[in-house]
């Protein structure tokens, strides 16, 4: 199954797969806690065993949507942040979206695991590397926030070598894997506790029972 859309099809990024958009609260990470809109495109090579958006691996079942109407959905609500998140959204042209967004002078938010080349324009880049997938060389320079998830204690060795290539100013986060935080949560406490680099960031948004 090819998870790319056709590229012929997108218009240099005018149009985009689009799977949903929404306007919600950023549950995870550095922006947890506030009111963004959400734009999730469709598609993703990287195959996370673990992954709660599988339904967006499959482009084809997403037909391009052009970017100027949801940019204007995106800018009738009270949004003032954008999050362009997936799949994976790298796989596209992110130009023109951002451009559009940024002419209504929306803050724009990109969710990557940095394993395809970027594009776009983003006031924050939160890279959340995959070992199936690692990032790019290029993702690493561009993180303004390194999310990594965490499945078992293998994981913190993981996260240490992608901290490792982050700039010094990129905020570092450890997040437990969904169907296993409440096993893991100890180990990942007492990990910050011990490298306190290292913030915690849960899933508040299945907390609160929202998208
Ligand atoms: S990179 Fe993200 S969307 Fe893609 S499989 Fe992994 S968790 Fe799912």
């Amino acid at each position: 199954m090819a998870l790319t859309a056709d590229l012929t099809l997108l218009d240099g990024g005018r149009k985009l797969p689009l799977v949903e958009d929404f306007y919600t609260i950023q549950g995870e990470g550095y922006h947890s806690g506030k009111p963004a809109y959400f734009i999730r495109l469709g598609g993703c090579d990287v195959g996370c065993s673990w992954c709660d958006a599988k339904y967006t691996w499959n482009p084809k079942l997403y037909p391009p949507t052009d970017v100027e109407t949801v940019v204007a959905r995106a800018a009738s609500c009270a949004a003032q942040a954008i999050v362009i998140t997936g799949g994976e959204p790298l796989i596209y042209p992110l130009g023109e979206l951002t451009a559009r967004l940024r002419e209504r002078g929306l803050e724009i938010f990109l969710e990557t695991s940095g394993s395809h080349p970027f594009s776009g324009v983003f006031d924050w880049v939160c890279l959340s590397p995959k070992r199936r997938q690692p990032p790019l060389d290029e993702a690493f320079g561009r993180a303004d926030e390194l999310k990594v998830i965490v499945e078992s204690e293998e994981d913190f060795a993981w996260a240490e070598l992608n901290a490792a290539r982050v700039g010094k100013r990129c905020m570092l986060y450890l997040q437990p894997e969904w169907s296993v935080a409440e096993r893991m949560m100890p180990a990942i406490v007492e990990y910050a506790k011990a490298h306190p680099r290292w913030n915690i960031s849960i899933q508040t948004h299945k907390y609160m029972h929202i998208p």
